[in-house]
């Protein structure tokens, strides 16, 4: 009973997975790990070693080198990277057409390049060996969209008409390893030299049109993961908004004819005991105007102003850039992963490992380490960093899945991360932005605040001076009436 329920949870939650990176098997003839797919060759450590195919960043060869993971894998952004990406964020200037005064409260080119490094984090938190190291200063005058000698990792913009990026339906960024520079005994993250291929030089290309007007990121990932939630019911939220907009509208408008009623076809009865009006602003038709603009029912306009620009204001600067744009920073978790060796477990779902017995890493398994796994090739994935949908995902930290492959591709014999016992899930960090409620506020209750106030007060002073007039002239009245019945 115990064991049918297990199975049966299993089936519920999903099934555990992890997929490497193999771009050599795709350039070879040979059959492999990759080429194989659902034909595969490799089926177990008996067919052949697995580490032979596997991309991975190594140690140097000697203790005092620099390269590959000794002293981290060293990054530069490319001198265009804000340039080109920064356009493209809701919360930019070139959309907000704010201030400088404000740029700084929204977004700026650091925020950029420390969400990338966030990114680089949440891999390198949850292992003892790997870590990145920011270079950029020594690439600033490297123009080159393809390397920069002076860093491992290049994160760039795609290169302006040069690359099928722009033109690539949904790829929002990808990551080229140089084969030609492979190290064909890297050493491990346990110390071993194996017979493997070890990269020394990667590029991480980020899409960055410069002539698509749809194509958009986000930053704010805690913002929109709540719009996210709402994807079951897109449907109803769009009609939600349409009816609050149009209910709005109407409300404004019956507002509008009758003030203009009010104002031409108004005919206010006379004085009682005299043969005319009192005309509190001299002309008819501008006592009828303030007359009428000081009894409109404030609550309601205000609540139809609101309305009118909350709805499509909402809809096209807040919800559509959550809902359409790329979250940048879930991309660049992703993108990391392919730099390490990665690759997507839902497309490339027959190729799955998993670790053997507990998976965890010891003296035993840190030495062969891709030795110590076997296919688990299903579709009834849980989740993972690495499913290749990046539009409206939710996920910027690893799953335990990821932690899995990692410690198995990059093993270390003692103090492999383990997933937090109280959660089950990895180390995580996550962003403290707030530029999505921000802009919320910028774009509109600021708008609605400013309006409702100026409105609030006109209908005061008209009230106040329709008050004070009609004083007046009853006063002028009450005398003149009193002079004229004198004998
Ligand atoms: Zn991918």
């Amino acid at each position: 009973m115990r064991a049918c329920l297990g199975l049966l949870a299993a089936v519920l939650n999903g099934v555990h997975c992890w997929v490497l990176y193999s771009p050599v098997d795709k350039q070879s003839s040979e059959p492999g790990y990759e080429t194989g797919r659902d034909g595969r060759v490799w089926v177990s450590p008996a067919t052949f070693n697995l580490q032979r195919v596997s991309l991975r960043w190594g140690l140097p060869q000697y203790l005092y080198g620099n390269a590959g993971l000794n002293s981290g894998i060293t990054f530069a952004f490319h001198p265009d990277f804000c340039d080109r990406l920064l356009p493209l964020f809701p919360e930019s200037a070139d959309h907000l057409k704010r201030s400088s005064v404000l740029e700084d409260q929204f977004l700026s080119c650091v925020d950029l390049q420390d969400t990338v490094k966030r990114a680089m984090d949440t891999w390198a938190i949850n292992h003892l060996k790997i870590y990145f190291r920011d270079v950029t200063e020594q690439c600033l005058d490297s123009t080159s969209y393809d390397r920069c000698p002076a860093a491992e990792l290049l994160i760039a913009p795609d290169k302006p008409g040069g690359e099928s990026i722009t033109k690539a339906g949904d790829l929002a960024a990808f990551v080229t390893h140089d084969l030609a520079t492979l190290d064909q005994k890297p050493t491990t993250t346990a110390g071993f030299e194996i017979d493997g291929l070890g990269v020394r030089h990667a590029k991480m290309t980020i899409r960055a049109p410069l002539d698509d007007d749809d194509f958009c990121w986000y930053l704010d990932t805690t913002f929109c993961y709540g719009f996210h939630r709402w994807e079951d019911a897109i449907t109803a939220l769009r009609a939600s908004f349409l009816i609050l907009f149009m209910i709005a509208l109407v409300i404004l408008i019956a507002v509008f004819a009758c003030g203009i009623r009010a104002v031409f076809f108004r005919r206010a009865p006379p004085r009682k005991g005299s043969q005319s009006r009192v005309l509190a602003c001299g002309s008819e038709r501008l006592t009828n105007l303030l007359e009428y603009l000081s009894d409109v029912p404030t609550i309601t306009l205000l609540l139809a102003v609101f309305l009118v620009i909350f709805c499509p204001v909402f809809y096209y600067r807040i919800f559509l850039p959550c809902w359409d744009c790329y979250d940048f920073e879930a991309t660049v978790a992703h993108e990391i992963g392919h730099v390490l060796g990665f690759h997507h477990p839902d497309t490339e779902w027959a190729l799955n490992l998993k670790a053997n017995g507990d998976g965890i890493m010891n003296f035993t398994t840190c030495r062969e380490s891709l030795n110590h796994v076997h296919l688990d090739p299903t579709r009834q994935l849980e989740d993972s960093i690495m499913f290749s949908l990046t539009k409206r995902r939710d996920r910027t930290c690893l799953t335990a899945d990821d932690l899995e492959g990692l410690n198995f591709l990059y093993p270390v014999c003692e103090g492999a991360m383990r997933p937090k016992v109280a959660t089950g899930e990895p180390l995580c960090i996550k962003g403290k932005r707030s530029g999505g409620w921000l802009r919320l506020i910028y774009v509109v209750f600021m708008p609605w605040f400013i309006v409702s106030c100026i409105a609030i007060i006109a209908q005061i002073g008209v009230r106040w001076h329709i008050k004070r007039r009609l004083r007046t002239m009853e006063m002028r009245m009450d005398s003149f009436d009193t002079v004229s019945v004198q004998p």
